[in-house]
């Protein structure tokens, strides 16, 4: 069970990523667990921009989430299947690269920068939660 909640962890911090799939056409409405999360989440990081949270279907792709840095938001997408505490997993997954791209998005996509980022992010939900 721990090996496979680690591997799961582990899949989570590498497959989870910053680039668009390919084929997204249909967004659906966020769960209102994940909702939660996000409207309790996001304000504690104190962001230049909004963050967009949606849900669709990325796991035939490979894919937990993903996010992007557009001009006037952060687009934020989680595959809707996963469980609530999955999803919440991904969404910090998520948030730890905008706030890398807050902090200039330097050292790579996982480097080391995004990795502060993910603590940063993680502290905030851990400590406060
Ligand atoms: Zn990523």
């Amino acid at each position: 069970m721990l090996r496979k909640a680690s591997q799961f962890l582990a899949a989570l911090l590498l497959t989870a990523c910053a680039g668009l799939p390919a084929g997204v056409d249909t967004v659906l409405d966020v769960s209102p667990e994940t909702a939660s999360a996000a409207a309790w989440l996001v304000p504690k990081l104190h962001l230049s921009k909004p963050v967009m949270v949606t849900e669709d279907a990325l796991l035939e792709q490979g894919l937990f989430g993903y996010s992007r840095n557009l001009p006037d938001r952060y687009q934020i997408t989680l595959d809707w299947r996963l469980d609530p505490d999955a999803k919440n997993m991904v969404l910090i997954h998520e948030l730890a690269h905008v706030v890398h791209w807050e902090h200039g998005g330097g050292g790579g996509e996982h480097g080391s920068g995004w990795g502060e980022a993910y603590a940063e992010v993680f502290r905030v939900w851990v400590q406060e939660k």
